[in-house]
């Protein structure tokens, strides 16, 4: 049996750069690598990029690996897990890719380069307006090795490039297909800067050789990457992996996202209470989809049925719209108490309540939450909603076309007064909810009104809001004391 990147379980790894919050972007990436992985029983590798010692940190980290665990993936090798690898962190992995880079150079592959920035300058000044090609122009090159020594030696410092080969290169991409380039494209890059380290291209490949990388699945931003590193894979000795570059996803305006499209970190989704499993879901569908039909799926559907080459080449479209409805479909999948303890925290974030406060009207709280459960599509949705509840009763705001619309209503205070006497009389029989919507629709017909001419007011006067849950509900969730109390200072203010 031969032992091709295609009949050994592969090993792919999700590399981020713990210099901010985890992207969604990336976080589709580690979601596609995942998966990949569990499909093919491989291993997943999450590998911190950390070699941007200014801004990365530890924090950060923390945050995307827990913004993972959030969306329910799971790592095989790790920083906080370690593995056959290990160290998992590019920064502790340093004295290798020295090593490494050394080398290269021993072989001539790479080559110590001591143009200051003002000759690269220059040159590249010099090329804009020859219009020829944008690249370093080899001359440190042709530097004998003695001559590189004498200049060391004499305190010169010096970047270390690749040399790259002649010839032109096809890839084929599990996502884009063929991929073509001509090597004169490629510059000599960059593989050690002047201060020893290394750069991100250089280590990247060092550590998916070490890694025994065997397929890299990532965002196209890094597509022009490619090349420089399938260079570099086989000046170290190594196979190159099969590459997937995933799509771009671009915003509903079809460009690059950006806040001005949809919030673009994932802490943004948690914290604006998008369950989990749903912000899992729309992001596989990024670029990839079940089947034509099903647009809810759970990971282990996406894991069973997952394939590269079904991910689409052009750009996904990140629809925010689409996003919040699907969440809204998550949200109506959980039971009553289950829901009620994911937006529990959001409604202490509110201000609307502490804790204990939920705690001690749990069953009210369920109540709560059972009659917005139709209505909200976030957890964090529910506390602008259920305010109302939770405020004074000289508190309650009223929104200002709930008031214009009861306004209308010249007779609305009196209405409202009138309702108030019927009602207490009424609840007297402790009628059913049902019996009361009927009776409340009766009283209104007998009076020869239409039925907003009561609606309206008596909603302003109990939520203050123009719309929202069932009014019988509204007023048995709130109270009926505290209902009858809000009806009359709503005559009062309708009045005034
Ligand atoms: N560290 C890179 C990034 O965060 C990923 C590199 C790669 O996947 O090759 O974009």
């Amino acid at each position: 049996m031969n032992s091709t990147a295609v009949n050994r379980p592969p090993r792919v790894r999700f590399a981020p750069s713990p210099t901010g919050r985890l992207h969604i972007g990336g976080a589709r990436t580690a979601l596609f690598n995942w998966a990949f992985a569990r499909r093919h029983g491989g291993a997943f590798v999450l590998r911190i990029e950390d070699t941007d010692f200014e801004r990365s940190t530890r924090e950060f980290e923390r945050a995307i690996l827990d913004g993972l665990a959030w969306l329910g993936i799971r790592w095989d090798e790790g920083p906080d897990v370690g593995g056959p690898h290990a160290p998992y962190r590019q920064s502790e992995r340093l004295a290798r890719h020295v090593e490494l880079a050394g080398n290269l150079r021993s072989k001539g592959l790479a080559y110590a380069c001591f143009c200051s920035s003002e000759r690269l300058e220059a040159l590249r000044e010099q090329q804009a307006r020859d219009k020829s090609r944008q690249a370093y122009d080899r001359t440190c090159a042709l530097l004998s090795s003695e001559q590189v020594q004498a200049r060391h030696a004499a305190g010169e410092k010096s970047v270390l490039r690749f040399k790259v080969p002649s010839g032109s290169t096809t890839i084929q991409d599990r996502v884009r297909g063929e991929v073509h380039f001509e090597h004169a494209d490629v510059d000599d890059w960059v593989m050690l800067r002047s201060d020893g380290l290394p750069t991100y291209n250089f280590v990247v490949v060092c550590d998916d050789i070490d890694m025994r990388i065997t397929h890299v699945i990532r965002g196209e931003e890094h597509l022009i990457n490619t090349p420089k590193q399938v260079l570099l894979y086989t000046a170290l000795g190594g196979t190159p992996p099969e590459f997937a570059h995933l799509p771009l996803m671009l915003g509903t305006d079809g460009k690059k996202l950006s806040k001005r499209t949809g919030d673009t970190s994932l802490e943004d989704y948690q914290s604006q209470g998008y369950p989990p499993a749903a912000v899992a879901n729309f992001l596989c569908l990024q670029g990839w989809a079940l089947d034509g039909s099903r647009e809810i799926f759970t990971l282990e559907q996406l894991v069973a049925n997952f394939a590269l080459e079904d991910v689409s080449k052009g750009g996904a479209i990140f629809d925010l719209d689409k996003f919040r409805w699907l969440a809204g479909e998550y949200v109506r999948q959980e039971t009553v108490p289950e829901l009620a303890k994911h937006c529990a925290p959001h409604v202490i974030a509110a201000g609307l309540a502490s804790a204990s406060e939920l705690e001690q009207r749990h069953a009210w709280f369920e109540q709560v939450v059972a009659c917005e459960r139709e209505r909200i599509h976030t957890y964090a949705e529910l506390p602008g909603r259920i305010a109302w509840l939770f405020c004074t009763d000289q508190d309650l705001a009223f929104d200002a076309k709930a008031l214009e619309a009861a306004r209308k209503h010249a007779q609305a205070p009196q209405t409202l007064r009138e309702y108030a006497t019927w009602l207490t009389a009424t609840l007297a029989s402790s009628p059913s909810k049902d019996e009361l919507r009927t009776a409340m629709k009766a009283w209104v017909a007998a009076r020869g009104l239409k039925l907003p001419a009561l609606f309206q007011p008596l909603r302003l006067a109990i939520t203050g809001q123009a719309g929202g849950l069932d009014l019988v509900d509204a007023m048995e969730l709130l109270g009926h004391e505290q209902s009858l109390a809000r009806i009359e200072l709503g005559a009062r203010r309708l009045a005034g």
